[in-house]
């Protein structure tokens, strides 16, 4: 059984296995909660995801696809990237929000990981609404079978918080 918990706040100052990172298809940093992770993880984090980019993902991170690295000076032990879509007012897009959440919980099994921080992935510079980001990433969490037996939900402003909370109950 998986418990889903809510925080207000900087998903950089959890202390989890692993944190999730809305990261964009480069791997190699962007603003938002993507900056604040390269920011107070440090150095070692893009080390290895360039790493990974002059490796076997040499054309990027998939939408929809994640991948870990280490958590460099975060207090965790691996942060999951994870690439949202950008949300779309012609094309359903959903789909590849929820493989965002099965995908990272998949990688978090892999590793072993049991308390997995997210945050509300594509509900900001990709521009998903906060209320039906929050009804696709718990829907997901709550059908996918994994080991993690924490999902904390780390939701840095005021109305996307709400939008978790109402879903969450
Ligand atoms: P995306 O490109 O997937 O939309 P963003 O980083 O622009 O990613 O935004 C995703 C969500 O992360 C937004 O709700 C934004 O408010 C939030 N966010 C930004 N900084 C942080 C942080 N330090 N901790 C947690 N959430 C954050």
């Amino acid at each position: 059984m998986t418990d889903i918990t809510l925080v207000q706040g900087d998903i950089t100052r959890e202390s989890v296995d692993a944190i999730v990172n809305a990261a964009n298809s480069s791997l190699l940093g962007g603003g938002g909660v993507d900056g604040a992770i390269h920011r107070r993880g440090g150095p070692a984090i893009l080390a290895e995801c360039r790493r990974l980019r002059a490796g076997h993902l040499g054309k990027g991170l998939s939408t929809g696809r994640a991948v870990a690295t280490t958590a460099g000076d975060l207090d965790a032990r691996w942060v999951i990237h994870t690439v949202g879509p950008v949300h779309s007012t012609t094309e359903d897009r959903s789909g590849l929000l929820a493989s965002c959440h099965r995908e990272s919980l998949r990688v978090a099994d892999e590793l072993g990981a049991r308390t997995v921080a997210f945050p509300a992935i594509s509900t900001g510079v990709y521009r998903w609404p906060p209320d039906d980001a929050a009804r696709i990433a718990v829907e997901t969490v709550r059908a996918t079978r994994t080991s993690v037996t924490e999902v904390r939900f780390v939701l840095f402003d005021a109305r996307v918080y709400e939008a978790f909370a109402a879903r969450v109950g």
